[in-house]
């Protein structure tokens, strides 16, 4: 048993930890020695084990105390945008390589209230700008999964928050955090074929979480099983006075609805005709019809949708995120934390600092989002783009009309190889076409794992649901989950299980 456990799903290893089968620290170290086992996927930018074994220690105190809660001992890798107290943050950027919060975010307070333990700090793709986690100037990290047909391509993991995904697919970290904008945690949870849940804008606090894109920023997690992503939404979720977009209503217990039994039958499930693009590969459309079949044979009916403004979803999104990228961004300036190249005057130490601190990526964003937002421009762009957000989320709300939650696939394609689709940045957004309109219209929306395409590749569905209705998409994801019977290990850990 102890040698597996790192095979556990988060609520086998709760079960374990209540009847004394083992300790947290036992359960931490053997994530530890699995994370130094597993280096070469460069999934940490700062592995923490010494607060892990602490955290660990003090874990087992409470649960011989009685004290226990609801996550208590569970080993999490943290995404690095959460801001974690004296445990240096970096965003995956040169610019906060060497930046030390003096305070907590608040997802991660709540979760460590809740007794988890951190594991370290998830690479990304900086400041969460990407879809390959390949702009970390800490180095690509990579998808424990390979394609049958050429094992020896290296696969992205998908991003932003590829070095999360990455972790929890290797059996590295139980679950993690990501944050997801227009997808970072919906993609890499497909291409690394696990679970991840984005929920309803508002959900979760930003306080603490470096900024991106302030109106679409979602914290998230990922896990290996759906009732795994419950429990720990249910831990990160809830008011946050410190942010004025966290919402004031209660969090419901997700875990308890997902084991109340209810199911999907009666459930409607749109499928909007909009997403069934030209060229979307054979396996991913099948994918998504035997989706649809699963659903059905449990007793939901399927019903066509129209969501008629989504071509002009990524286009909104790359005006709207880049804007309020660079406005974010333009707090590093080498002045108050982070990095200073020294200049002749002022002009110059800040023009050298965020030259020499912010990748090619980022730079592209702020100088869109600049001219976006300059004078002269605003009206045409911005403005629009706002108006054209609405008629977006206007689509949703005429779509749930007539259903209670919407099935899609996650991503237009399996995991890619290190350095396809670099060349041209608009074929790296589009990876992001089935999940931009769901983050534009602040939805939740969930990735669950649903089969393997021709080369062995995990693929993932896509549920999307009402505001504040995560219990809806749950439920869903865990119906398909069932009927998909995913077992499949990514070709790295099975080979050394075996
Ligand atoms: N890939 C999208 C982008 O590059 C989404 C990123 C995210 O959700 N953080 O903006």
């Amino acid at each position: 048993m102890k040698d597996d456990l790192s095979c556990l799903t988060i609520a086998q290893a709760l079960d374990g930890l209540a009847k004394k089968d083992f300790t947290a620290r036992e359960l931490t170290e053997r994530h530890i020695a699995a994370g130094q086992d597993a280096q070469s996927l460069n999934s940490y930018i700062t592995q923490t084990p010494e607060i892990a074994l602490q955290q660990a220690e003090e874990s087992d105190k409470r649960r011989a105390a009685g004290k226990a809660g609801p996550i208590d001992g569970i080993p999490l890798a943290i995404k690095d945008l959460f801001c974690t107290k004296g445990t240096r943050t970096t965003a995956a950027s040169k610019i906060l390589h060497n930046f030390v919060p003096p305070y907590e975010s608040t997802v991660t307070a709540n979760l460590f209230r809740d007794g988890a333990v951190m594991l370290g700090k998830a690479n990304l793709d900086e400041f969460a700008m990407g879809s390959s986690n390949t702009t970390s100037p800490f180095g690509n990290v990579l998808n424990p999964w390979r394609r049958r047909s050429a094992p020896d391509v290296p696969l992205v993991p998908g991003g932003s928050s590829g070095g999360s995904a990455a972790a929890v697919a290797a059996r590295i970290a139980m679950g993690a955090t990501g944050t997801d904008t227009g997808g970072s945690i919906r993609q890499p949870a497909a291409f690394c074929g696990i679970s991840g849940i984005k929920p309803t804008y508002g959900r979760c606090s930003r306080w603490g979480v470096i900024a991106f894109a302030s109106s679409l920023d979602q914290p998230g997690v990922f896990a290996r099983s759906v009732e795994d992503c419950a429990i720990l939404l249910q831990s990160c979720a809830g008011y946050d006075p410190k942010d004025s977009t966290s919402a004031n209503r209660p969090v419901p217990d997700w875990r308890a609805a997902l084991s109340s039994g209810k199911s999907v039958k009666g459930l409607k499930i749109g499928i909007p005709k909009e997403y069934r693009m030209d060229g979307m590969p054979a396996d991913i459309a099948a994918l998504w019809e035997k989706g649809t079949v699963w659903l059905k044979d449990a007793g939901a009916q399927i019903v066509d949708i129209t969501l008629p403004h989504t071509e002009y979803a990524l286009p909104t999104y790359y005006i709207v995120a880049p804007a309020e990228c660079s406005s974010n961004l333009a707090r590093y300036d080498g002045v108050r934390y982070g990095l200073r190249i020294e200049g002749r005057d002022l002009t110059d130490m800040y023009e050298k600092t965020r030259a020499e601190g912010f990748g090619a990526e980022v730079t592209r964003r702020i100088m869109i989002g600049t001219y976006v937002l300059s004078s002269g421009y605003y009206d045409a762009y911005y403005t629009k783009a706002q108006k054209v957000r609405r008629l977006i989320r206007n689509d949703f709300t005429a779509a749930f009309e007539q259903c209670d939650a919407i099935l899609a696939p996650t991503a237009p394609s399996a995991a890619f190889g290190i350095g396809e689709n670099q060349d041209d940045p608009v074929k790296m957004y589009l990876n992001d076409v089935f999940t931009i309109p769901a983050s534009l219209a602040g939805l939740p929306g969930m990735s669950v794992p649903a089969g393997l395409d021709a080369d062995g590749l995990p693929l993932g569905l896509q549920i999307i649901g009402k505001a504040w209705d995560e219990e809806t998409v749950l439920r869903v994801a865990q119906e398909i989950e069932r009927a998909a019977c995913f077992t499949a290990l990514p070709g790295m850990v099975s080979e050394k299980a075996a």
